[in-house]
């Protein structure tokens, strides 16, 4: 690894995230049914096709705070040096392959891949407009239409449901933010930004915190050397497609 990366990686004694936080990330977790996936070519969902570049589709969804954390943990504890280097000094926040798929179409961190990717291809288009149908009036309309848009983009006809018992919940928990709020509390319990980024992203954004972004955008927040961060971090921000 190179010494000006070990630099400014923050010290692994102080980051990583606590039993009792995992514990309950790993029960956010299980709140999601799993799926089987029977499609011809696996991984297809984690990389973009030429259109879908063109048309500005995202391929690296959010990350809670406390994902990214979690991810980085697994990498340190699991990956070579040089491939830790690789990942933790990407910095691209719409990539066109999700850095983490392999070559065979298999993701090389799956037992702490976000949630975003384990709610992909759960929900059936049916469940999805039952669900909407089912809390319109009941739940806030800006949350039913969120749901709606999210979820009706990330239906998959070649997944099997592993468990449906825990369907009718995991809808549940979508469509009324509780996953959001969830991550987003234990993210605020393990916010690592040293004292002098904080000021940079207060400075640049208003925030004292960054609750969702992308692997790229949270390695740049978290292990660009400060001054980059003071030169850059504004414009970069601004620029950012999937910053909050
Ligand atoms: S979610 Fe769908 S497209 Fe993605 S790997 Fe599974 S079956 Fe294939
Ligand atoms: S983290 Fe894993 S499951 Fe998610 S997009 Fe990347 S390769 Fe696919």
């Amino acid at each position: 690894m190179s010494t000006d990366l070990l630099q400014i990686l923050p010290d692994p004694e102080t980051t990583e995230l606590t039993k009792a936080n995992r514990e309950r990330l790993e029960e956010i977790y299980g709140r999601v049914p799993s799926v089987s996936c029977h499609c011809d070519r696996l991984g297809q969902c984690c990389e973009l096709t030429e259109a879908e570049m063109a048309a500005e589709y995202a391929t690296m969804y959010p990350l809670y705070a406390v994902e990214y954390w979690n991810i980085v943990d697994y990498l340190r504890a699991n990956f070579s040096e040089d491939r830790q280097e690789e990942l933790l000094s990407f910095t691209e926040e719409r990539p066109e392959r999700c850095p983490f798929l392999t070559e065979e179409g298999g993701c090389s961190i799956h037992p702490v891949r976000p949630l975003v990717c384990r709610t992909f291809g759960v929900l059936r288009r049916e469940q999805v407009e039952v669900t909407a149908s089912e809390h319109r009036g009941e739940l806030p309309a800006a949350w039913v239409a969120s749901f709606l848009f999210a979820e009706r983009q990330t239906v998959c006809p070649h997944t099997q449901i592993l468990e449906p018992e825990k369907t009718a919940n995991h809808a549940y928990q979508l469509i009324s933010f509780q996953y959001e709020r969830d991550l987003t509390e234990i993210g605020q319990e393990t916010d690592e930004l040293d004292q002098d980024r904080q000021e940079v992203l207060e400075a640049a954004t208003g925030r004292r915190t960054v609750k969702l972004w992308t692997w790229g955008g949270f390695n740049v927040a978290i292990r660009s050397p400060l001054n980059w961060m003071r030169e850059h971090f504004k414009s970069y921000w601004e620029s950012a497609t999937l910053a909050e």
